[in-house]
């Protein structure tokens, strides 16, 4: 028999959710009940489901926002939207949302398991013939290097389920703790589903050769990546300019590689790429704020201008919101990585949500 459905069923009438489970359980699906929606989020990421189940009206979100939060944490996951209030308004209102179903209580059990096999065949099929994962390498002197640079984008890759490595080369004595500064650096990390490898050369003293060419080829060999970000090599901060140095020798056939935009670069950084982050914005923002020593310390991890260099920025670009790029190389005819996920999504119906607005 092929591999069991998993099911999350979210509903606040905890029978009608014991319900749901028994008629699937007894149907061989793997099925994880939340009376409380806000585990969602997280449940997505542990549990990984081939269907979601919802209630269009709980306390706190209703089941349309719970879909959009479905599909930002994994884009084309099937939604089936429940309601005891017999209206074609209301259905109308959950497909126009981007359910895939929806089911009027009370529900008889032959329809929900011919649904919830139907979607999750749909979905698995759909995923096979998604290419393979990227695997991503964001490469930062200091913490919040990255995520001040790539943050949005970074969610946008980890939403579409590619790998990612943030390797952050010192622990930034000269503007905090470190203690504090390596916790915020493994929350911000966490929060992107990413691996930290996280060094510990002297802050303000990085070389552009060895031994942080040596460091980086270390983490290139370990990892493989396909997508590599890194600082620019036009920023007044010195670490910074040897970061990119070393991992221009370190990465040198790595097929795409391309620069960020950090606090300190100059009027000579030229992106020439302009990533829509749209649907991603409130993430880096959460990935700023994890960062909470720096919070008073830099003045450009304010809500406000973090808001306004993105909204600068999507002028060559789609969208209200984009991170700028200078790209070093990229020998692939599509953009790398996301956007192929974007590609052979758009050839299904899985497009639905807010996490469409994947990287051009
Ligand atoms: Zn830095």
């Amino acid at each position: 028999m092929a591999e069991p459905y998993r099911v999350i069923v979210v509903e606040d009438d905890p029978d009608v959710a014991f319900y749901i489970k028994t008629v699937l359980q007894k149907n061989g699906c793997i099925v994880q009940t939340f009376v409380d929606p806000s585990f969602a989020q997280s449940a997505m990421r542990l549990y990984e489901p081939d269907v979601v189940i919802t209630d269009i009206e709980m306390p706190g979100i209703s089941g349309l926002d719970l879909i959009a939060m479905v599909r930002a944490v994994r884009p084309g996951t099937p939604v089936v939207v429940m309601t005891a209030h017999v209206s074609v308004d209301y259905a109308l209102v959950a497909l126009r949302n981007g359910a895939d179903e929806f089911l009027t209580k009370p529900i008889a059990s032959a329809d929900l398991i011919s649904v919830v096999a139907r979607l999750a065949e749909e979905f698995r099929a759909a995923k096979e013939t998604m290419p393979t994962p990227e695997t991503v390498l964001a490469i930062g002197a200091h913490p919040s290097d990255v995520e001040f640079g790539v943050g949005g984008i970074l969610a946008a890759h980890e939403a579409a389920g590619d790998n990612i490595h943030v390797m952050t080369l010192s622990r930034g004595a000269r503007s905090g703790h470190v203690g504090d500064r390596q916790n915020e650096a493994f929350a911000a990390a966490e929060y992107l589903g990413a691996r930290l490898h996280l060094e510990d050369l002297a802050d303000t003293e990085i070389s552009g050769g060895d031994p942080t060419v040596g460091l980086i080829e270390k983490v290139v060999r370990e990892v493989t990546p396909t997508i590599v970000y890194v600082h620019s090599d036009h920023d007044l901060h010195r670490d910074h300019r040897a970061v990119y140095k070393a991992a221009m020798l370190a990465t040198s056939n790595i097929r795409s590689v391309s620069c960020y935009q950090s606090t300190s670069s100059t009027v000579d950084f030229r992106p020439n790429r302009f990533v829509t982050i749209d649907a991603y914005f409130e993430a880096k923002l959460e990935l700023i704020r994890l960062h909470k020593s720096q919070l008073t310390a830099n003045k450009y991890f304010t809500t406000d201008y973090l808001a306004s260099t993105v909204r600068y920025w999507s002028r060559f670009g789609e969208g209200s919101a984009c991170e700028p790029l200078e790209i070093i190389r990229d020998s692939t005819e599509l953009t790398p990585g996301v956007p192929d996920t974007a590609q052979a999504l758009k050839k299904h119906r899985l497009t639905q949500g807010r996490a469409r607005q994947l990287p051009q």
